[in-house]
């Protein structure tokens, strides 16, 4: 028997690993596994390459937990080990400046294990002693066992092993005992070693049997050894995707699509990707991709090597070519993953334009579910933007499905206003912006539907695309200006009549949450007295900054709304009329003393034409101050007047109901008033 020290330059790295690599203990299982997995791959090769004579097939690996003995044995029958092999890959754990990288990297347990191939020395993060029983596939070899504690002495001796291969027996520490628990031991099989190439056997599968389960005699083997991303696509149906994915999400909903992914140059990347049907907007998640080295998991961390937009995808990537077991930051630079990322991108693409382009049927079918996954592409990648813009659909309201290209042809002709702006007309509520989707509708515009999370978003990508693009909601104008095709005609009325009907109708405009401006137009006879519109610029802040807090300003801010009132529609022109007669009585004095006062300011006006301000004399500017807080005492005495009779007025009353109304802002008390007033006016 010898003994000796095992050749680290670090007495401490025993602690350290216990230490740092705590919060990962659990893949020492990972490690010792694939160990025998590719002691046993070895074999096979040596086997189909005749330097190995015997049987290499059927080969398993085993697992066994022995509460009594507090031991957790992985068992192969691969390569084995000499004891010159001993010595030199479990002895010599050779590096240098190894202090300085474990400081260096202390907090980042992948790092250390990958960078120095610990993967073996793992299993001192749960054992106060481990054993290797190892005997090498070579004629003739010595069985021989290894023996560590846990610091940095080991003892390596002969001993008896009828069957060639490695049996790594694990002693655990007494706080560390879970890890003989069979649940959790298949547990952390099915994570970790589900796809690994060998079989693993943990115990005899059980059956239900006189109410009980017994074990059988079969082998209870934890993995699938071919898993469906390596195999040719060709050969593979829907079928198989579709079961393959319920094996990885069995309590998801069947996906969408599937892409998989066969790269072999410029570098090595298999896998399949599955985008999910999201039911419920909210419940996106991201991590969902599982991450294997040649069949082992890794992580289910895939940000930085995938796409930011594709890490909502599911599914599976496998590449012996990203460096795993390295940090994040590391691998964010790495040329090869950047290289790999694009490439992803470019499949993702591809194969979404063979699907569009091969069953455009089945891929409007899916496009609503598909919609936020290639929005968001578009939005946060450039070149997947710049490869999806053929494949990206707008929905109109009727249900009906086109490309950004088709859909300009579509509207170009009857869309385009007198500056040359193609308009796209949407709405976000097919039920709430029903009149104005109508009324676009009856003057044979097109509407689109835009009621996804993202929509405003994307709206905005297209606009910056194509400056001549301009997208407006059907409310957010009356119809005869949505689309300006030529100047359009200013009301008759004269400054005075809007601003006396300004505050007949402002006397009966909800006082309370949303902000009304009260504009007048001439929008003809035949078209709505009173209409609400809601500006698209501020209506889009807002919703951009419910969803971006930056934009604090315009999320504090009210809705704002424009009451347009129709100066050519005859309920209006009465209102006027009726308010003059009924008015012009009482408002005359308070108009012709306006009026005197006006005339007595532009006299002094006149008078100082041609001086600077600091030329006119002081009392001249004492008068016109004045006369300006006369006046504005008259326009409040004025509108008192005007709203004290706007107050009374039913009709205005009802046609602001109404508005309102048609835009599912008329609630609670005042609806009730307007049931009331409109019975009482029926008669
Ligand atoms: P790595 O696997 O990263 O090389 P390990 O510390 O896990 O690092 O293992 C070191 C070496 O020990 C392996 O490369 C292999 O040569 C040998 N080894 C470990 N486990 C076994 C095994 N079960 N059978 C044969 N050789 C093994």
């Amino acid at each position: 028997m010898t003994t000796g020290k095992i050749g680290v330059s670090t007495q401490n790295l025993f602690p350290i690993i216990k230490k740092f690599l705590y919060s990962d203990h659990e893949i020492f299982l990972r490690e010792i596994v694939s160990n025998a997995v590719d002691a046993t791959q070895k074999l096979k090769v040596l086997a189909s390459s005749g330097e190995f004579k015997g049987d290499a097939t059927g080969l398993k690996v085993r697992v066994k937990a022995d509460k009594a003995a507090g031991t957790l044995t992985v068992s192969d029958s691969g390569i084995g080990m000499t004891e010159e092999e001993v010595e030199k890959y479990i002895n010599q754990i050779a590096f240098s400046g190894a202090e300085e990288f474990l400081e260096k990297h202390k907090d980042d347990a992948a790092t250390i294990i990958g960078h120095f191939g610990l993967g073996f020395y793992s299993a001192f993060m749960v054992c106060d002693k481990v054993e290797i029983v190892t005997r090498s596939y070579k004629e003739g070899a010595q069985a021989v066992k290894w023996t560590g504690e846990g610091d940095t002495e080991y003892t390596l001796e002969p001993t008896e092993k009828a069957e060639r291969g490695t049996d790594i027996i694990m002693h655990l520490a007494e706080d560390e005992k879970d890890f003989l628990e069979e649940g959790k031991v298949q547990e952390l099989l099915t994570k970790y070693c589900k796809f690994l190439p060998v079989e693993i056997v943990f115990g005899k599968k059980k059956e239900w049997k006189d109410g009980k389960y017994v074990e059988t005699e079969e082998d209870n083997v934890v993995n699938d050894t071919n898993p469906l991303w390596k195999c040719k696509p060709a050969e593979l149906k829907e079928e198989d995707y579709l079961k393959f994915y319920r094996e990885l999400y069995p309590m998801g909903q069947d996906p969408l699509f599937h892409i998989h992914l066969n790269v072999d140059y410029p570098f090595n990347l298999t896998g399949i990707l599955y985008f999910p049907k999201i039911d419920n907007k909210f419940e996106i998640q991201k991590n969902k991709i599982q991450l294997y080295c040649n069949q082992v998991y890794v992580s289910d961390s895939v940000e930085g090597i995938v796409p930011e937009f594709l890490t909502l995808l599911h599914g599976v990537i496998d590449s012996p070519d990203i460096p795993l077991n390295v940090s994040r930051s590391y691998l964010q630079s790495d040329r090869n993953v950047k290289k790999i990322s694009s490439h992803i991108t470019k499949k993702v693409a591809d194969s979404l334009t063979d699907i569009f382009k091969n069953s455009r049927e089945e891929y409007e079918k899916k496009w609503d579910d598909l919609k936020i996954f290639i929005q968001y592409g578009m939005l946060t990648d450039e070149k997947f933007a710049e490869r999806a813009k053929d494949i990206v659909l707008l929905k109109n309201t009727d249900g009906k499905y086109f490309t950004l290209e088709e859909y300009e042809n579509l509207i170009k002709a009857n869309q385009t206003d007198k500056d040359k702006n193609v308009v796209y007309l949407y709405a976000t509520d097919k039920e709430e912006q029903y009149t104005y989707i109508q009324a676009a509708k009856e003057r044979g515009y097109d509407v689109l539907l835009m009621d996804g999370q993202l929509d405003t978003h994307f709206i905005n990508h297209l606009e910056a695309k194509d400056s001549n693009h301009r997208f407006l909601r059907v409310d957010s104008d009356v119809i005869e200006k949505l689309i300006q095709k030529e100047e359009i005609r200013a009301t008759a009325w004269t400054e005075e009549e809007q601003e006396e009907m300004r505050s007949v109708f402002e006397a009966q405009i909800p006082k309370k949450g949303n902000l009304y401006l009260v504009n007048f137009e001439a929008l003809g006879e035949g078209a709505e007295p009173v209409v609400i519109t809601r500006s698209e610029f501020i209506r889009r802040m807002k919703e951009m900054s419910a969803m971006n807090p930056g934009m604090g300003f315009y999320g504090q801010m009210g809705d704002q709304f424009t009451l347009v009132v129709n100066t050519e529609h005859r309920l209006v022109k009465s209102i006027l009329k009726d308010e003059q007669q009924a008015l012009g009585e009482k408002l005359k004095p308070i108009v012709e003393q306006v009026k005197e006062i006006e005339g007595k300011r532009d006299e002094i006006d006149a008078l100082n034409k041609d001086k600077k301000e600091e030329e006119i004399p002081q009392v001249d500017k004492d008068r016109k101050k004045e006369y300006g807080e006369q006046l504005e005492q008259l326009r409040k005495e004025k509108q008192a007047v005007l709203e004290e009779y706007g107050k009374e007025n039913k009709i205005v009353g009802q046609l602001i109901d109404l508005a309102l109304l048609a835009n599912g802002l008329l609630k609670g008390e005042a609806l009730n008033r307007f049931v009331k007033r409109s019975v009482e006016l029926i008669g």
